[in-house]
């Protein structure tokens, strides 16, 4: 079998057995790929080191017929205090489950495997959760190569746009006059456009290194998670959780 070194967050893990786990890592060079992780649910045991959610590392595997085996795993840098904050850590499995689907392609694994790291960083940082699920959820677009059209108006191509309309069916920046045939079309103020231009042009950990009012934030999150939702015709669930208990 060979051997292959790579560096990687793992993203799900799955009890396989009675004491093994499946792993699923975004990984810097091979993509989203799934590792067996023999004996990793034998507590304390060599085996289940660096095989939890949410830490990063250098993986040893071994590459088999029908998949890659955990051999060994450096531990470079964990996120397990995110799981003390229930909002915190509800914001980072979103961010998860987002990069899990976008993550399939091995050409945008390692932007993707980056943006990652800055966002759970941001929020072990304490950043706001909102602010940084939702901006990561648009960035994540951007990379996959669907970022929302916003250097003129979508359906027209006029630059001259006084009032800001986001439309979802052209996706991107539309202008008060195409508004008017597009209901769903949702009014932008300044701040939350100039704060999707932010994360489009911003790079690396930069793309968090921005701030919203309340209300602001409110319209762009909306924005980006409807966004991304519909792109991927898929409906997220995990922040119902404390929509559902009054709280984000
Ligand atoms: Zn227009």
């Amino acid at each position: 079998m060979a051997v292959i070194k790579t560096k990687g967050i793992v993203i799900k893990e799955v009890p396989y057995n009675d004491t093994d786990k499946i792993l699923t890592l975004i990984t810097e060079d091979l993509g989203k790929i799934s590792v067996s992780a023999k004996n990793a649910r034998r507590s304390g045991s060599r085996a289940s080191y660096g095989t939890q959610v949410l830490t990063y590392g250098e993986y040893v595997l071994f590459k088999g017929n029908s998949g890659f085996y955990l051999n060994s795993c450096d531990v470079l840098v964990n996120y397990y205090n995110l799981a003390q904050d229930l909002v915190c850590f509800t914001h980072a499995a979103h961010i998860l489950e987002m990069a899990e689907d976008t993550a399939q392609d091995p050409a945008l694994s390692s932007r993707i495997l980056i943006l990652l790291l800055y966002a759970l960083q941001a929020l072990s940082k304490g950043r706001n959760p909102l602010l940084i699920s939702s901006a990561f959820a648009l960035k994540l677009m951007q990379i996959s190569g669907y970022p929302p059209h916003v250097c003129s108006c979508a359906v027209c191509d006029t630059y001259d746009i006084e009032n800001i309309y986001f439309s979802f069916k052209s996706c991107g920046f539309i202008c008060e006059n195409c508004s008017k045939r597009d209901t769903d079309a949702i009014m932008l103020d300044v701040g939350a456009a100039k704060g999707i231009l932010y994360v489009l042009c911003a790079e690396k950990g930069g793309i968090f290194n921005f701030e919203l009012s309340d209300k602001l934030l409110s319209v762009f999150s909306t924005i980006a998670f409807r966004y991304i939702s519909q792109q991927h015709d898929k409906s997220y669930r995990k922040l119902e959780i404390l929509n559902n208990l009054n709280i984000n």
